[in-house]
């Protein structure tokens, strides 16, 4: 076993850290870098990116021959934590979801032409993309399988019919992937926000700043897809929402990581300097205490993040290592901002650090992508299938 990185992504590392700490956390107190949702505004945005692609740090997930720097899960872990040490980060270097799950899963799966097609778009930045999966009750929510959003197969199209919500990005998305029930089950498909047959309901307000193109509740009604445009094979949507979620998931902690390290960072900046009953805060045991704990739940999710992204570049599913990830990095973004604006004091409570902005965004984290409870489960079945064998080493080539 070893624990150590290689030389070119330790480089990287350095690389992406620089221009998170020069370009863009600077860019996170002016109030003139944020747009109507809380998030960096569209113009600010194109400048950083066309920086990152200069500085050569762009799309480092996607492989080299389309523009990447052909990065597999453990690179992507080391880089997006970095990335997300600033609320800014990850979509200044294109790899903030949803987009980001979206390219990997059309990476993966779509034909040479549909990449073309649908994926370089993404990959240079001149597409949003956005997945449609989520519906509200009696549909699919938690349990896929309960998916209402209806595709009937007539003269080499789809004919699509229902209803999604919380589609992170579709008020700017260009391109979709939509997961409808077909007579053989679960299907995925493509389509354009130019195609007549859809429309957005509504933008739907949540705690927290937004991802541009926010949260939507989206009708169809009519949408006709060509069948060249289904992505995968008629029946395998729930196979190819997985390989998504699986490594998306996994993203979303990496990402969550760097929050929970900047937070870290700006309440030991307070308690180093701020005097309280003689001495400073971070000379008190019971604030000692408070960081050592909060460095340690970070560590912990660094090492569980580290173990599934091994075992996904290694040719595993990690199903149970990115369910226990996600349960981990999730609590522990939400306790570390709030012991970090806890022990902020009153600064904490306020908008001169973005503790808040972090705290309001980080609720989202034990719900999206699968509640805690539905990973529990799935770790639970894990464990009772292989009882006490959960807990193995990998031999050899055993992953
Ligand atoms: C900010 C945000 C962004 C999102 N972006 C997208 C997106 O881009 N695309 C998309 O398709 N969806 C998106 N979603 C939807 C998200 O994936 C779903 O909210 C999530 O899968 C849960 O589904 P649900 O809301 O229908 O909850 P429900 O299925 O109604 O469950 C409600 C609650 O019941 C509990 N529960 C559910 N199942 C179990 C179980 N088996 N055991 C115990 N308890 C259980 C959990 O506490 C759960 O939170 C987003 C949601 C949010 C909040």
């Amino acid at each position: 076993m070893e624990y150590k990185l290689s030389n070119e992504i330790e480089q990287l590392r350095i690389k992406t850290r620089d221009f998170v700490n020069g370009i863009i956390i600077p860019l996170e107190s002016e109030k003139s870098s944020y747009d109507d949702h809380e998030n960096i505004n569209q113009t600010l945005l194109d400048n950083i990116r066309k920086q990152v692609k200069a500085s050569g740090l762009w799309a480092p997930q996607m492989p080299i021959d389309r523009s990447g720097l052909g990065l597999g899960p453990i690179g992507m872990a080391v880089l997006y934590e970095e990335m997300n040490r600033s609320i800014f980060g990850p979509v200044c270097f294109n790899c903030a979801a949803p987009d980001d799950g979206n390219m990997y899963i059309l990476n993966k799966i779509a034909s040479n032409e549909q990449k073309v097609k649908w994926l370089d778009p993404i990959i240079n930045g001149d597409v949003r993309s956005a997945l449609a999966m989520t519906e509200p009750a009696p549909g699919g929510g938690s349990d896929p399988s309960m998916i209402k959003t209806e595709a009937v197969y007539s003269n080499n199209k789809w004919i699509v019919n229902g209803l999604k919500w919380y589609i992170t990005g579709a008020g700017v998305a260009s391109h979709f992937i939509l997961l409808a029930n077909t007579k053989d089950g679960l299907t995925a498909f493509l389509y354009h926000k130019d195609q007549p047959g859809w429309n957005i309901k509504r933008r739907i307000p949540i705690m927290g700043p937004e991802e541009h193109g926010g949260h939507c509740e989206i009708e169809y009604k009519g949408l006709e897809i060509p069948d060249e445009n289904r992505l995968g094979e008629v029946g395998q949507g729930l196979k190819i929402v997985q390989i998504r979620l699986g490594l998306a998931r996994l993203t979303h902690c990496m990402r969550w990581i760097g929050l929970s390290k900047r937070s870290l960072e700006i309440a030991l900046e307070y308690v180093s300097h701020r005097e309280g009953f003689g001495i400073k805060l971070a000379d008190r045991e019971s604030i000692q205490i408070k960081l050592g704990k909060a460095a340690m739940d970070i560590d912990i999710s660094r090492l569980l993040v580290m173990r599934a992204a091994w075992k996904i570049e290694n040719g595993s599913k990690a199903r149970q290592d990115v369910s226990m990830a996600k349960i981990q990095v999730a609590e522990t973004l939400n306790n570390v901002c709030d012991t970090a604006i806890q022990l902020n004091g009153a600064r904490g409570y306020s908008k001169d650090t973005i503790l808040e902005w972090i705290y309001r965004y980080a609720r989202q984290a034990k719900l999206v992508d699968g509640a805690t409870e539905v990973h529990q489960m799935i770790i639970n079945r894990f464990f009772n299938n292989h009882k006490s064998d959960f807990w193995h080493w990998g031999i050899g080539h055993d992953l």
